[in-house]
């Protein structure tokens, strides 16, 4: 068998053209455009490189972007100053503090200080008991991600046995939860589970979101079984540009699953995606604004 190869770019093409379509509506209805703040400390390059692509696929949603950048060295006083500023700012819909910050700054300080109404990313623990106990709020970003795809290539996903692999706030354990929403039969793995392959193989939904290059090989899965590949692992190939590869080893894993996510073109895109969705969501929750998709 070759598994399919499901089109995580095309799936947030998409998802971003019906929020670019949504955002018409609300600008012509409202007389303003949803907001997104971002805030960047440091100069860490990977964090750049994900704030700027934030903005491009904001301004391109007809949104509007607010980016702000601090000092390395910045007082965590400051951003949460910042922070106050931006959840009192009428302006702004979402924010979004970029992850990780430097070692004076205590992250779960400063996403707890972000209006659970405004965090789009999820991360707040308001959203975190809101998600677990099925009311709504805000979905991370990669989490959600996920759910699209795998409703998109599975539908109904009732009774379905998943196995996730990782347990971290951000990635495993709301998708956990998303999928327990969804009435599938949900396994969480981690690093002291006993003998992983032999879980993987008892699943119909396979979710790697560990860290490990290529750890997840073909004779671990089901025939037919769905793979999500959540990781983002750099491995260096000896040729000066590091190659980009995900959790599952795809080449072995192409032979036995049914689908599976490419690293990239998968998940990552979906994550963008998923982020101008929640800011949209959040603007017309803001502003009783009814969306006509569900998005
Ligand atoms: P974390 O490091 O926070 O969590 C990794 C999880 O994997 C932990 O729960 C850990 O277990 C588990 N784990 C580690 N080693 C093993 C092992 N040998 N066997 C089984 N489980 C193991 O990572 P994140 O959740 O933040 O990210 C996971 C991956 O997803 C990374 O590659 C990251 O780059 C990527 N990512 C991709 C995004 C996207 O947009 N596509 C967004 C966010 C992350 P334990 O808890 O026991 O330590």
């Amino acid at each position: 068998m070759t598994a399919s190869t499901i089109d995580g770019k095309a799936a947030a093409l998409a998802l971003r053209e019906q929020v670019r379509d949504e955002v018409l509506r609300f600008r012509d209805t409202t007389g303003r455009a949803p907001g997104l703040a971002v805030v960047l400390v440091g100069e860490d390059p990977a964090s750049a490189i994900y704030v700027r692509s934030k903005g491009k696929a904001t301004r391109e949603a007809g949104m509007e972007s607010f980016e702000h950048k601090l000092p390395a060295d910045a007082a965590e006083d400051e951003l949460l100053a910042l922070v106050d500023r931006l959840s009192a700012d009428p302006t702004v819909d979402g924010i979004l503090v970029q992850l990780p910050l430097p070692p004076q700054i205590d992250a779960s300080k400063v996403i707890t200080r972000i209006d659970p109404d405004k965090d789009v990313d999820g991360f707040n623990p308001v959203n975190a008991g809101r998600v677990a106990i099925g009311l709504p709020g805000f979905v991370p970003c990669t989490p959600l991600g996920c759910l699209k795809l795998l409703k998109a290539e599975r539908g109904r996903l009732t009774g379905l046995d998943a196995v996730i692999i990782g347990r971290s706030n951000i990635v495993g354990k709301p998708i956990a939860l998303l999928l327990l929403g969804e009435s599938a039969t949900v396994t969480v793995a981690h690093s002291r589970t006993r003998d992983l392959p032999e879980v993987v193989r008892r699943a119909d939904i396979v979710i790697a979101a560990v860290g490990r290059p290529e750890m997840v090989k073909g004779d671990w899965l089901k025939p037919g079984a769905t793979v999500i590949d959540v990781g983002i692992n750099r491995i260096d190939v000896g040729e000066g540009t590091p190659r980009l590869v995900g959790d599952v080893d795809f080449a072995s894993a192409s032979e036995i699953a049914g689908a599976i996510t490419p690293v990239p073109g998968g998940v990552g895109p979906m994550t963008i995606a998923c982020l101008i969705r929640n800011t949209l969501v959040s603007a017309a929750r803001r502003e009783g604004f009814e969306l006509e998709t569900s998005l």
